[in-house]
């Protein structure tokens, strides 16, 4: 339902609340977060984004890259299990998903067949174990496994996606579910729409279907899941 990442030089914990707290009015069930302080760690709840406050209260959520959501369920009753974000089998990975995966179930029998594991009852979680299957099949880089991936399911879906293994990292992609990027001076913000972002930059790209983002080291690449590299047409809203 409501997606919202960033990394830049900020606390990125506050950041992502308050983004949350402003995609509120799409309706949710849950809320969460991934952060990473050396680990990769994610916190969720069923319930309100204060209710996921509450439960940070007494976490070290120091961190300058992190990404959030608020679930609204297709796939799996409303709980904290399958609240998002959802790790991958190695817990290495972590993704944030809008959307439906319609080949959910016959990925999912096939990963299972591979030796993942399953803890929740979500499309999602079939997504990012398919990210890691490709990476450590095909021994490539995490784009380049997110973008293999976009070619193996089916449906809509808005993505973000954050690796232990590159900690300043994040990649985003889509299908049929908007995201966009928010360019500030040395920091990035993703979300669902611009509301999240807008008192922190007026520039923003608009992803388009079938594109994929990474943004590291401050630089942001955009290319088609042909991996076609674009040039970012980035737009400046108005305050
Ligand atoms: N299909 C996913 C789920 O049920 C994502 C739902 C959403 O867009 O919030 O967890």
């Amino acid at each position: 339902c409501g997606i919202v990442a960033y990394v830049g030089h900020r606390e990125a914990c506050p950041v992502i609340i308050k983004g949350l707290k402003r995609l509120e009015y799409r309706g949710y069930d849950s809320a969460g977060i991934a952060l990473m302080n050396g680990s990769l760690n994610v916190y969720k709840k069923k319930g309100k984004v204060a209710d996921l406050e509450a439960a940070l209260a007494d976490v070290d959520t120091h961190g300058n890259i992190g990404i959030g959501h608020t679930r609204w369920a297709t796939h799996g009753e409303p709980n904290d299990v399958n609240a998002h974000p959802h790790y991958s089998t190695s817990r290495n990975i972590a993704i944030i998903h809008n959307g439906i995966i319609e080949n959910y179930a016959s990925l999912k029998q096939l990963l299972i067949q591979k030796g993942h594991t399953f803890q929740s009852e979500t499309d999602s979680e079939v997504f990012i174990n398919l990210i890691e299957d490709i990476r450590v099949n095909n021994n490539c880089s995490l784009p380049e496994a997110v973008r293999l991936a976009m070619h193996e399911v089916v449906g809509a879906y808005a993505i973000v996606v954050l690796s232990k293994d590159t900690p300043n990292q994040l990649i985003a992609a889509r299908k049929g579910s908007p995201l966009v990027v928010g360019i500030g001076k040395g920091e990035f913000f993703l979300a669902s729409d611009a509301t999240p972002i807008i008192e922190y930059t007026n520039e923003v790209v608009y992803l388009n279907d079938y594109e994929l983002a990474v943004i590291h080291d401050g630089q942001l690449d955009i290319r088609t899941k042909e991996d076609v590299k674009k040039t970012p047409y980035v737009q400046t809203l108005e305050m």
